[in-house]
């Protein structure tokens, strides 16, 4: 079995021979290596080994893991990446330097309470179901423009950017191409996208965050 440390390495080398390939700069694209049911003991192991930035799905979960590390580690960020039920936007917003699921009008409600109750304002990135799956989370594509302007102008939510999950099955091009142009139609400089099976694609696209799970923590 090989090391967390190894695993980060070889994803890093990945991607800078992805930013090499589509002609970017490694330093306009950051790694969120995704925690979510590995133990305290793997995020302590990244650390070590120099990844700072990890992505959680649960609250809860997040809750338990990151706050006692953050004392040794100032330099330590957690985005909150899965579906956030209203009822957990205070504990997210206490713990998360970035929220990037944002997906629906009730949430963006619910977060701008918080951020004013805590007076904490993590950065904010707006999940697009850019299949236009049933099953799945996210603002449909055709809605998101006036969504994002409800959270701006009702909210006054501070959205950096867009975040997306694509169909699991398929190409996933086409839609991290859509995403790259939602992105560039709202002027957002912030875009999530890619995991473990298609970052590369990712990056070609225009992806500024990469969310790896499986190939830095292994299976879950
Ligand atoms: C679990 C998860 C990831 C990481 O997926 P891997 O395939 O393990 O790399 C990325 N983004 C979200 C939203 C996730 O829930």
């Amino acid at each position: 079995m090989s090391s967390i440390a190894d695993n980060l390495q070889r994803i890093q080398d990945r991607i800078a021979t992805a930013c090499a390939r589509a002609g970017r700069d490694p330093a306009g694209l950051r790694l969120v290596a995704v925690s979510k049911f590995h133990p305290a003991e793997s995020v302590v192991e990244a650390l070590a080994a120099g990844q700072m930035l990890f992505g959680e799905n649960r609250v809860q979960e997040a809750a338990g893991k990151f706050p006692p590390l953050r004392a040794g580690h100032p330099e330590l960020r957690l985005h909150i990446i899965g579906a956030l039920q209203t009822n957990k936007a205070r504990d997210a917003v206490r713990i998360a330097d970035v929220i990037e699921s944002l997906d629906r009008p009730k949430l963006a409600a619910a977060l701008a309470e918080a951020m004013q109750r805590e007076q904490r304002r993590p950065g904010l990135l707006v999940q697009v179901n850019i299949g236009q799956e049933p099953q799945k989370a996210g603002i449909d594509p055709e809605a998101l423009d006036d969504f994002i302007a409800e959270c701006r102008e009702a909210h006054g939510l501070p959205i950096e950017g867009l975040m997306c999950i694509p169909p699991a099955e398929g190409d996933p091009n086409p839609y991290f191409a859509a995403m790259a142009e939602a992105a560039a139609r709202l002027r957002l400089g912030v875009l999530s996208m890619g995991m473990s099976g298609d970052f590369e694609s990712a990056i070609a696209h225009g992806a500024t965050h990469v969310r790896v799970g499986t190939a830095i923590f292994g299976a879950r």
